[in-house]
């Protein structure tokens, strides 16, 4: 058995992997045209916490792509290569001075270990008129880590990965049994998807190792410590296409922490990032037949998971892997 996978960011990656665990026996090619530091995925400070208004086709679905999600992410902390993976136990704070309802969150509070009201001494942890607030214990999945690892264990299972871009599904007809489309914002234009939106997003990492926790506070600000430094955010600039370095959002995000966490004042750039989050709605992990001139190509989309891909993908890749068994079961008839 062929199976393909198009793209190699973290959903890509955790697809590829799944399908590898699932059918021991086929072989699994990834096809993309960027890698590792090149993708949407090394940007990301990697936080399991989806917003609230992420979505699959229903809630149910949803839901179970987020347990799913978190179970893996754990999986691997609880493991010998987490820190090789990336992967880490972390706590948060999320503040806010608006709206009670910024600082809950209904997918995770019965999934995570610890998710809980702060207390009024807790609201004066950092400098800001607070009323609102919330702790919660997490993990965390560096992409700059996680990527090379999951490379390393797929070509370790006998995968094959390939430099192309995929310019059409012409490309791949009559090559593989089933296709998974992991192209993020590359779905665009190789599915002419008009409900894939960028949203652009800025941080600035920086050497702060006294930073242990994690903040996130009101406008986008949030403080996220990794395994390379600290993380600094951030903006959500919907449908810009721009991935230079804005010296205007740099300069606003470093306020904006700096006023939340003073201890940062100072603290050295390690560098400056911007990536286009796909954000689709619903996110689309659906299969389609396509009828093409060079045959018949099986497809399962993966693509469209926003600021949530990294938490997200091990839970659409699972159900993606599902969808690929039907398709291989189904005689061509969707
Ligand atoms: C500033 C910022 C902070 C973020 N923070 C978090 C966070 O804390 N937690 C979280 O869960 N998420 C976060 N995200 C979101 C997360 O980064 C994305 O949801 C995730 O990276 C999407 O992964 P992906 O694999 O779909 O896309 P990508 O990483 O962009 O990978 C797409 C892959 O498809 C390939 N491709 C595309 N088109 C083609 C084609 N035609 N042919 C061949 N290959 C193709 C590309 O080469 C690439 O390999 C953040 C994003 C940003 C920008």
């Amino acid at each position: 058995m062929h199976l393909c996978v198009i793209g190699a960011g973290v959903v890509g990656l955790t697809t590829a992997l799944e399908l590898q665990r699932e059918f021991r026996n086929a072989n699994v090619t990834i096809l993309a045209d960027r890698f590792e530091q090149d993708t949407c995925s090394d940007v990301a400070a990697g936080l399991f916490r989806p917003g609230t208004s992420f979505s699959g086709p229903t809630e149910e679905i949803t839901r179970k792509w987020i347990s799913d999600a978190y179970l893996y992410w754990d999986e691997i902390r609880r493991t010998a290569d987490a820190s090789e993976a990336g992967v880490a136990q972390l706590s948060a704070y999320i503040f806010s001075s608006t709206d009670p309802s910024i600082v809950r969150n209904r997918y995770i509070e019965k999934i995570l270990p610890v998710y809980r009201a702060v207390t009024e001494q807790e609201l004066t942890l950092c400098p800001g008129d607070w009323k609102y607030g919330s702790f919660y214990t997490t993990v965390l999945t560096e992409c700059r880590l996680f990527q090379p690892w999951a490379t390393k264990k797929f070509l370790r299972n006998g995968g094959r990965i390939i430099t192309q871009k995929v310019e059409s599904f012409q490309q791949v007809a009559g090559q593989y049994d089933v296709v998974v489309n992991c192209t993020g914002m590359g779905a665009k234009k190789l599915c002419t998807d008009y409900k894939l939106v960028p949203i652009r997003g800025q941080v600035i990492k920086v050497k702060a190792p006294w930073v242990k926790t994690a903040f996130y506070a009101d406008y986008d600000t949030y403080i996220i410590p990794g395994f390379q430094g600290v993380t600094l955010g951030g903006c959500r600039n919907y449908d810009s296409y721009n991935t230079e370095v804005c010296k205007h959002d740099s300069a606003a995000i470093r306020e904006r922490c700096e006023a939340l966490l003073p201890s940062l004042k100072g603290a050295p750039v390690i560098r400056e990032a911007v990536g286009l989050r796909p954000h689709r709605d619903p996110v689309r992990v659906e299969p389609e037949l396509l009828d093409l001139v060079r045959g018949r190509v099986k497809v399962v989309h993966n693509y469209g998971h926003g600021g949530y891909g990294v938490t997200t993908s091990p839970g659409t890749a699972i159900y993606a892997t599902g969808l690929v068994t039907d398709m291989l079961k189904s005689n061509s008839k969707l």
